[in-house]
Parts: structure tokens; C-alpha cells; sequence
């Protein structure tokens, strides 16, 4: 028996070393998001902001997570020189890690339903991403775990490490920036944040930091129809399932393991016609083409904003732009999908409008 068992590999750190600055030189490349004003009646007393997580390189918030799981698994020594990155996402999760592993010369395959639109494959792709089609989207998880199995690669999870990946205590967190951007607003520590939850890692982030900072500020998750999440939170457990949600990036069949309800202070139930007035809307008053889960937070952002003008209260409401409208000109931004869905944005955008004038909740057909 020896004394030591030693596993030292100095070439390995080199690159582990390497990797990591690879990684860092893209985010010191970059500036931070803007803060955006949403334009409100100025007597209201309440200001609404917008962080806008679509100038990313990679065009989402997912920037971010992809930068962070990246970091952790290089400094958890999981991810290798020529380690293949595996990660079950047909969205904009595998956009951002094509693009970080193509950073870092690593093979990367999205697992995704076979159902995975042409463009977002062909948006993997132009990363340098491969894309493994399965015909069960619920089996898109233990086809992730066997193909790392088979070939020796690393599956990121990001349902499962989205919460600890990220360093909430700070390190220029998404919560972070929001607070150091607010800092010379009227209303520096915002009231609200209001945020939707896919892995939920950006609810866990901005609740702890909230907590961890001593601020008050009350962390409100939006979810749109056919996600678990919201019952899981009224329930207090976390077992259920749903059919799945509409509204891309937000809204889980699952209870995902990163969604974290202990630091969610209100969820908010969103329809999916609301959704997407939301989105209407930010172009209508502020000229901001936004994705359909930007339109969830306003939504949401909205119905809170209602309540404080009614109470009298003063304040802030932060949200984010989570990704751009154009990936979504063939759904959203579509008339003949929205019939073919069934979806009426008319009476939603009529109470959006209606709540700007008036300051009342928006509801459908208000105004
Ligand atoms: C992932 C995602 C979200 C939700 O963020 P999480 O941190 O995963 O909860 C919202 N909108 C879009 C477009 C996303 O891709």
C-alpha cells in the first residue's frame, strides 16, 4: 500500500487553468445589460425598470447560466480537454452552451424533442452544436445521462445545478447588477422583482441576494398555464406535474430540482393570451421587441404595480427582458398561430392599455 494516491496532472490543470480564462475573457469582453425605464405616469410614484438580458452575445439570459455551469464544472474538475458537453434543452440553454463550448474547442450535443423547431436547431448549429432528436420529450434527461455515460462526457443538468452554479452572494449576479444599477433611481431598492421561473435559477439568485443583502425587496414569480410550478408553490410540496407550458424558456411540466419556492415571496398566475400582450405591449409604449416570457413579467409586473397605486404605495418594480422578439416571429408575432392556438390577445392588451391610462389592475377586456 503507498502512502499517497496521487492524482496530480499538471497538463490537465494547464488547461482547466486556460478554460477558465477563456470563460472570463468573454464576460470582461462585454458591458453590463441595461437597466431600462419603462415609461408610467410619473405621478404614480411607482417606476418600473427593465433589465434587458437580450444583448447578451447569445441573445438570452441563459448567457449567463451557460458562463456559470461552464465555471462550475471546469472548477468542479468535471469538464476536461476534450470533455463532449451534453445538456437536454431545445432552447436557448444549448444556444449559449454551443456557443461557450465552441469558446473552448469541446464537442457539444443538445438532447430535444424531435417536435424542436428548424431554426432553433439550425441556431444550435450554427454554434457548432450537434442536436440528438428523441421522439419522448420526457425522456430527453436519461438519453442526456447515457450518452454521457457512453462517450465519457459531462451533462450539464441545468434543472439541476442552475441554483448553485450561480454565486449568489454576488460576483456580478444578475441581482447584483440590478441592485448597483438602481442605486441612483428614486426608489433604489426595488419593491418587487418580478422574474418567471424555467430552471427557476433566476428566482433562487435574486431571493437569496435579497435576503442576503438585508433588502426588502419581495422576489414575485410569473407562471404561465400548463406549468407545475405554481401549484407546487400554493400546495407547499413539490410532486406535481402539468401538461407543459406555451410560452418558451418559462413554465415546467415538472417541479424542476432548481426551482427554489422558500425565497419566492408571490406567485402569479399568467395566461398565455396575456403573455403575449405583454409583448405587444413593451413594442407598443417603449419600442422594445421582447420575447413572450418578457411579456409574462410584464403581466405580472402590472397587476403589482396596480395594487400599489391602489394602496397609495410608493416604489420601484424591477423585470427582465429575457430574450428578443424575433425568435419567436413564427409563434408569438404570428396572427394565423395565435387562431390556430386559440389565443385572444385583444382583451389583454385592451387591459394593459387600460391600466397605463388609469392606473386599474388589467384584466381581459378592460379599458
Ligand atoms: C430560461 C428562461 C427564463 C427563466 O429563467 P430561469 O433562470 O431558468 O428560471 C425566462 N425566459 C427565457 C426566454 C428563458 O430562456
Amino acid at each position: 500500500m503507498g502512502q499517497f494516491a496521487d492524482r496530480c496532472d499538471p497538463g490537465r490543470r494547464a488547461w482547466i487553468a486556460e478554460a477558465v480564462r477563456v470563460v472570463e475573457a468573454d464576460a470582461n469582453r462585454s458591458a453590463d445589460t441595461h437597466l431600462h425605464v419603462f415609461p408610467l405616469p410619473a405621478a404614480w410614484g411607482v417606476d418600473l425598470y427593465l433589465k434587458d438580458e437580450s444583448v447578451h452575445p447569445t441573445g438570452s439570459l441563459k448567457h449567463r447560466l451557460a458562463r456559470s455551469l461552464f465555471l462550475y464544472g471546469l472548477a468542479n474538475g468535471w469538464i476536461c480537454e476534450g470533455t463532449t458537453i451534453i445538456e437536454a434543452s431545445s432552447g436557448s440553454t444549448a444556444v449559449s452552451e454551443a456557443y461557450f463550448a465552441r469558446l473552448l474547442g469541446l464537442p457539444f450535443v443538445a438532447v430535444m424533442p424531435a417536435s424542436t423547431s428548424p431554426e432553433k436547431i439550425a441556431l444550435i448549429e450554427f454554434y457548432g452544436g450537434r442536436c440528438h432528436l428523441v421522439d419522448d420529450p420526457s425522456s430527453i434527461y436519461a438519453e442526456s445521462r447515457r450518452l454521457a455515460r457512453e462517450c465519457g462526457g459531462h451533462f450539464m443538468d441545468q434543472f439541476t445545478y442552475a441554483e448553485r452554479a450561480t454565486d449568489w452572494r454576488g460576483n456580478n449576479n444578475i441581482a447584483e447588477a440590478i441592485f448597483e444599477q438602481m442605486a441612483l433611481e428614486r426608489y433604489p431598492e426595488p419593491s418587487w422583482v418580478v422574474v418567471g421561473a424555467g430552471t427557476g435559477g433566476t428566482s433562487a439568485t435574486i431571493g437569496r441576494y435579497a435576503r442576503y443583502r438585508r433588502f426588502a425587496t419581495r422576489v414575485a414569480v410569473v407562471d404561465p398555464e400548463g406549468s407545475a410550478f405554481f401549484d407546487a408553490y400554493e400546495r407547499g410540496d413539490t410532486s406535481g406535474t402539468a401538461p407543459g407550458s406555451r410560452i418558451e424558456g418559462i413554465g415546467r411540466p415538472r417541479v424542476e430540482p432548481s426551482f427554489l419556492p422558500s425565497v419566492i415571496d408571490r406567485m402569479i398566475r399568467v395566461p398565455d393570451a396575456a403573455s403575449v400582450a405583454g409583448m405587444r405591449w413593451a413594442a407598443e409604449v417603449a419600442g422594445l421587441g421582447v420575447g413572450g416570457s418578457t411579456g409574462t413579467n410584464l403581466w405580472g409586473a402590472a397587476l403589482l404595480i396596480a395594487e400599489m397605486v391602489e394602496r397609495g404605495e410608493r416604489g420601484s418594480v424591477v423585470t427582465l427582458i429575457c430574450d428578443g422578439a424575433d425568435r419567436y416571429a413564427h409563434t408569438y408575432g404570428s396572427d394565423a398561430w395565435l387562431t390556430q392556438q386559440g389565443l385572444d390577445v385583444a382583451p389583454y392588451l385592451a387591459g394593459l392599455r387600460a391600466f397605463r391610462a388609469t392606473g386599474a389592475s388589467p384584466t381581459a377586456g378592460s379599458g
